[in-house]
């Protein structure tokens, strides 16, 4: 057996705590027992603070890379005026409306919607072709119900199930004015800003979705 004095040395050695128990006789059971929970908290404690908060710093400096990368390509690019509430997307069939204001930029290069109420005027049908691996996260492709018109693909982005939009299938037109139409043809010539999707918005889109469901 160690002697008491040896454990301690030890301990000491390794900067540990020890909790050293003496003979039942020498404590008594509340007293053992109030140390152990207070050990415990303790230890649960420190390892929960130090997840926690190396979590929450790597997830603030991805913001802010996020921010500045976001900063650093926008500028390389013209400045649109922030209207796009004022636009519609269309079908080609012209019975189709996406209010602008509810398109979102993913990634820099993909434009979707997050509107909960688009998808009951539309239907998915499976993959032309089979998803290569990097794009395995393509669910499905899908068709404005009443002219049967692919619009474009479902895609899980963050798990949430996102109708991204195909540009060569859509005009727009200013809600004031039905009498000019555009094809889209490139999403980079729409005369206005669109956002980058961001979090908050991305939760309550699903969390509407699994309401409506
Ligand atoms: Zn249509």
């Amino acid at each position: 057996m160690f002697s008491h004095l040896l454990l301690k040395g030890r301990a000491r050695k390794l900067k540990a705590r020890i909790l050293v128990l003496g003979k039942p006789s020498d404590y008594d059971r509340e007293t053992v027992n109030t140390a152990r929970i207070r050990y415990m908290e303790e230890a649960i404690e420190m390892i929960k603070s130090e997840n926690i908060e190396k979590e929450i710093k790597s997830i603030q400096e991805n913001m802010v890379a996020e921010e500045e990368l976001r900063l650093l390509t926008s500028s390389q690019k013209e400045q649109k005026p922030d209207v796009a509430s004022d636009y519609l997307l269309l079908c080609k069939c012209g019975h189709f409306k996406i209010d602008c204001g509810t398109v979102r930029l993913i990634e820099q290069v993909n434009y979707a919607v997050l509107d909960v109420e688009i998808w009951d005027k539309i239907e998915e049908k499976p993959l032309a072709k089979k998803p290569s691996v990097k794009d395995l996260i393509m669910q499905s492709e899908w068709y404005h119900t009443g002219c049967k018109q692919k619009l474009g693909t479902i895609f899980l982005y963050k798990n949430v199930r996102v109708p991204y939009l195909a540009q060569t299938s859509f005009s727009f037109q200013l809600k004031s004015d039905d009498k000019r139409r555009e094809l889209v043809n490139k999403w980079k010539k729409l005369p206005f800003q669109v956002p980058a999707i961001n979090m908050k918005e991305l939760l309550e889109y699903q969390k509407a979705l699994m309401k409506k469901n």
